[in-house]
């Protein structure tokens, strides 16, 4: 590669958005249910093949979580981007199956990678990144739905995640029963509801075109996912089911009992979704990075949500999605943009509980930052008696370093300090006491200077009532 020029940031998408992404893979292991009918099997972390470009990188350095922050740190300094802001993502199977001793010591090594040195546990690690030169600000991990027990969870908090990702993929206990999910459409609704009661942010996997499904299934399950109470996600990763070698579907597909949907049904599948999309869920991610060379069957094209982007600005499709709104984004598109925000709070229910979605919008209705408010019905998690749960504060823009002003536009000009008076002022006309933030461990800080105390695993903050 190349190197970047001085001021030159490679790949400036990866911190579009404001926070430096790291993927860390577990080990390989099998799934505690075995195997589901699309995906491969390939003696390499579940659901990946020998060439994903996390798996080769991961395999160099024996799957060591030390390591492979240590390495992806270099590789993004090397590309100019900051680190001093990083979502730490763990990957590759159900982590939360793996044995618990593992999977702390694996975040453990995370941290101290970040922190640059070696700590005696977890609990220390995390204290020590609250003033690292690397923080994490966010921590995500990918599990399936029976395993986001209450327990599964306190474990989560006690790692310091702030974001879980569900491998929900359809929402119809038949299609689970076709593709050997190992799970239920109740497994998904409880899960979630656990997740969003200790506040934090669920994503689902989704994967359009599963064996039993149809354009107009997949489409009403997108329609049902928002309209349900029971859903409502706040984001999303859609993976149009392919077929992928190493699978059991592969099978069914040279037998020619199955057969993936075309590129052109995709497009236009995922045109219709995105009309249904709110405002208050963002899409992270369309297609998943697979060597062309392990997919049998099903679209290649890894670029199609560039396409769908393009084919929905141009026919001016009005669409409230998040990631098509982000300021980062509007930013490459064009250099002029209105600076100036007002407030909008879109309410809604969801899960027993009242969700406050706040967010910093232009005119037209760009995002500058976005924060999510859940009032729960209540809570399994003792610290959080009483609260109102700050679910995720984000504001956008290139990723700064930390302490650098923005030039006008984006992080670092107050938008976050305001979002959290709203949500305060909301709060206020509820019957709860307190607030309780989810932060990532290398947040803590900023909501100390708000004048949030840390209490068990959330930053919490009494409330002067009027
Ligand atoms: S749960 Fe996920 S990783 Fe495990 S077999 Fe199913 S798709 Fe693969």
């Amino acid at each position: 590669m190349l190197l970047p020029k001085k001021h030159e940031v490679r790949k400036p998408t990866k911190t579009l958005s404001g926070v430096t992404p790291i993927a860390v893979m577990v080990y390989p292991r099998k799934c505690p249910h075995g195997a589901c009918t699309y995906c491969p099997s390939l003696n390499v972390p579940q659901s990946y093949t020998p060439k994903s470009p996390p798996v080769i990188r991961a395999e160099i350095l024996k799957y060591n979580p030390e390591k492979q922050v240590k390495s992806r740190l270099k590789a993004f300094k090397l590309m100019n981007h900051p680190t001093d802001k990083i979502e730490l993502i763990i990957m590759g199977g159900t982590f939360l199956s793996y044995p618990l001793k593992y999977q702390k010591n694996f975040v453990k090594k995370c941290y101290d990678a970040l922190n640059g040195q070696d700590s005696r546990n977890l609990e220390q690690a995390k204290r020590l990144n609250e003033k690292a030169k690397h923080r994490c600000v966010a921590l995500c991990i990918e599990t399936r739905p029976d395993f986001a027990s209450e327990k599964h969870i306190k474990n989560c908090l006690e790692f310091g995640a702030t974001r879980v990702e569900l491998g929900v993929q359809a929402i119809d206990d038949e299609i689970y029963k076709k593709v050997n999910r190992g799970h239920t459409v109740k497994d998904v609704i409880e899960a979630t509801k656990r997740l969003k009661n200790a506040g934090f942010k669920v994503g689902y996997h989704m994967m359009p075109g599963l064996p039993g499904s149809s354009m107009k299934k997949d489409l009403a399950m997108f329609k049902e996912i928002f309209s349900n109470l029971d859903f409502k996600p706040d984001q999303l990763k859609i993976y149009p089911c392919q077929v992928i070698k190493g699978s059991k579907l592969e099978k069914d597909f040279k037998k020619n009992k199955f057969h993936p949907y075309t590129q052109e049904k995709i497009l236009k599948l995922l045109i219709e979704i995105f009309k249904i999309i709110p405002e208050y869920c963002r899409v992270m991610r369309i297609m998943r990075e697979l060597p062309p060379e392990f997919i049998i069957a099903g679209t290649t094209r890894i670029s199609l949500r560039k396409d769908l982007d393009e084919f929905l600005r141009k026919n001016k499709s009005s669409i409230k999605e998040i990631r098509f709104r982000e300021i980062g984004f509007a930013l490459q598109r064009r250099k002029k943009i209105n600076p100036k925000y007002k407030i909008k709070i879109l309410r809604y229910n969801a899960l027993g509980g009242k969700e406050f979605f706040i967010q910093a919008v232009n005119k037209e209705n760009i995002l500058f930052g976005l924060l999510r408010l859940r009032i729960p019905e209540k809570t399994f998690i003792p610290e959080l008696k009483n609260c109102a749960l700050i679910r995720e504060l984000h504001v956008y823009g290139q990723a700064l370093a930390l302490g650098k002003r923005g030039k006008g536009i984006g992080q670092h000009r107050g938008i976050g300090k305001e979002l959290m008076e709203v949500a305060e002022e909301i709060i206020e006309k509820e019957d709860r006491e307190k607030i309780a933030v989810i932060s990532g461990v290398g947040a803590r800080n900023y909501y100390r200077k708000l004048g949030y105390k840390l209490s068990g695993n959330y930053m919490i903050k009494k409330l002067k009532k009027k």
